[in-house]
């Protein structure tokens, strides 16, 4: 009789747990209006403690980023180097260097197409308020953008720009690092498979548990239909396109990826995807590409492994890099 007592108290405990294994070992979800987009963190964890734990640490560390590299915060670490650097050096943190440095390495690699100094001219533009500015303001300003006049001093740490009027902004990299930030949170965290995103920029964390991650590329001009989907397993993926932010004027599209060499934005492509082993460069490349144009871009995309591109060019073609195109026999 106690035999079977013990029993039955075991049975109802085993149950009890196999139960909570149940219901808590899950997918956990969450959205936060962050850096001026949607953050979006998802990850699969057995315990909802942890899940909500790892996801308030990605949503500080956005903030944290936020605080750190926005131009409409006044107090951030850039606007005070966009307010002083052409006056003296401004001693700047260590995260702020690296990523200045890898945006001028970007640069490097796009031949001038990636540019933070756009913001020379790209702060006159407002595509909210439909606002941008003429021929003759875009003529006097242009002068001032070169990724050339951003001098750092590793030693010293700071930045200075080499004239006035210099501007930078760290747009087309930044979702991309807090991305690459957010993951390796979650890998801390002890998560195996997870996903953190920020618009157009996406990291993925392992696979979604014996499949992998499905990402869909959208029609830049129907946000309902995809042109690609594209299967990720520990990737990140990067869309640059001109539909996220823009207006429009006597039929001309005014958007936010900005040509270095003529202030206007860059009108050769719609939409531009990167897939790759890191969102910082995949972020960074989707905007270079965007710039360069389908044929200069894919060259690039070609000369570098472990990416891949896929365009939507102006006339609404699909291109894609050779990683994507059956082997030449
Ligand atoms: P993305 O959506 O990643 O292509 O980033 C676009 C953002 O990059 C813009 O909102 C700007 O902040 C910034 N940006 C625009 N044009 C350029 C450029 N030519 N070089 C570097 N950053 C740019
Ligand atoms: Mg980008």
């Amino acid at each position: 009789m106690e035999g079977a007592m013990v029993l039955r108290r075991f049975l109802m405990f085993a149950g009890c747990l196999l139960w909570s294994a149940v219901v808590t070992a899950d997918w956990y979800t969450d959205e936060q209006a962050i850096m001026g987009t949607v953050i979006r963190t998802e990850l699969w964890s057995d315990d909802p403690l942890t899940a909500a734990e790892a996801i308030m640490l990605v949503n500080e560390e956005m903030h944290r980023i936020d605080r750190l590299m926005s131009t409409y915060k006044p107090d951030s670490e850039i606007s005070r180097v966009n307010r002083d650097a052409a006056e003296n050096p401004v001693r700047i943190s260590a995260e702020l260097l690296d990523l200045l440095a890898r945006g001028i390495e970007m640069s490097r690699l796009s031949h001038g197409a990636f540019d933070i100094t756009y913001a020379s001219v790209g702060q006159m533009y407002d595509f909210r308020a439909g606002v941008r500015p003429d021929e003759k303001q875009i003529n006097a300003i242009l002068p001032a953008i070169d990724y050339r006049f951003v001098e750092l001093d590793p030693a010293e740490r700071t930045v200075s720009f080499a004239r006035p009027g210099v501007r930078i902004d760290l747009g087309g990299i930044a979702k991309g690092y807090a991305v690459e930030r957010g993951v390796g949170i979650l890998r801390g965290q002890g998560i195996e498979h997870g996903l953190v995103s920020a618009g157009g920029d996406s990291r993925v964390l392992g696979d979604r548990r014996g499949a992998p991650w499905i990402v869909g590329v959208r029609d830049p001009r129907n946000s309902d239909w995809v042109v690609a989907r594209l299967p990720l397993i520990d990737e990140a993926i990067s869309t640059s396109g001109d539909y996220e932010r823009f207006f429009e004027e006597d039929g001309v599209r005014y958007h936010h990826i900005i040509s270095p060499v003529t202030g206007h934005s860059a009108g050769e492509v719609r939409s531009v995807t990167i897939i790759g082993p890191n969102a910082t460069m995949t972020d960074g490349l989707s905007t270079s590409v965007f710039v360069m144009g389908v044929q200069d871009g894919l060259q690039l995309i070609d000369s570098l492994d472990d990416f891949e591109a896929v365009i939507v060019d102006k006339h609404g073609q699909l291109h894609q890099s050779d990683g994507f195109l059956p082997p030449k026999k």
